[in-house]
């Protein structure tokens, strides 16, 4: 027979409700976040506007190289805040707007990529080094950018529907990305670090899937194909 399973002794569960936001307080902070990550997006391209102009006029190549890192620092943090942001107030569609961090990065990169290999009138070890470092600059904001975790509304509303049987709170663990009804679930007994919040701010923590043990996540895997 199998034994019930027993909490680690060391283990401390973390009420955070009292810090949970009404839906025009978390409408307000997705709103600036999103607004802070279009104003890094347009200085971005600004950086890149830059870098084009410092490759067309090359006299030393570092300042050239200093705008295209900057550009890729600024789309990076950018992107945070934009899934962030979505993650407080989830949009509807699955792509356009969850993804947008990763097709501002395609903006920020492929013009000047494409520039720089087509530049003629620039010696050709210079030019390969910035097609380099652009090019793994792209790759390394695109990585950060893409949400591998997107969410909508209709993924939040479900969720809110079926926490409400549970008083709207539920429960995660500090390295999972599952958030659970029951605190004494099997997979949750594990963790050293458990905390204990509204749905809405496991979601913003980025906890939006369903345990398959106490949230039904099974049952929604099932039903969605996956
Ligand atoms: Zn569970």
């Amino acid at each position: 027979m199998a034994e019930k399973s027993r909490a680690r002794e060391d283990r401390v569960i973390t009420d955070i409700r009292d810090q949970a936001k009404t839906e025009s307080q978390r409408k307000a902070d997705a709103r600036k976040k999103r607004t802070i990550a279009i104003v890094l997006w347009i200085l971005a391209i600004a950086c890149e506007i830059a870098a084009i102009f410092l490759f067309r006029k090359l006299v030393v190549l570092w300042p050239c190289l200093l705008a295209i890192i900057v550009d890729a620092v600024l789309c990076i943090v950018a992107a945070q805040f934009w899934k962030k942001a979505n993650h407080i107030d989830p949009p509807a569609g699955r792509f356009w707007q969850n993804q947008f961090g990763a097709i501002m990065s395609v903006i920020a990169f492929a013009p000047l990529i494409v520039i720089f290999l087509l530049s003629k009138d620039v010696d050709p070890k210079s030019k390969k080094i910035a097609v380099i470092v652009a090019a793994i600059a792209a790759i390394a904001t695109m990585g950060a950018s893409i949400d591998y975790n997107p969410v909508t509304i209709d993924d939040l509303n479900e969720a809110e529907l079926q926490a409400l049987g549970y008083g709207g709170e539920c429960y995660w663990a500090k390295y999972s990305k599952s958030y659970h009804f029951d605190p004494d679930c099997p997979t949750l007994l594990r963790s050293k670090e458990v905390f204990h919040g509204t749905i809405e701010q496991a979601f913003e923590e980025g906890r939006t899937d369903p345990c398959d043990f106490c949230a039904n996540g099974k049952e929604e895997k099932a039903q969605s194909g996956e």
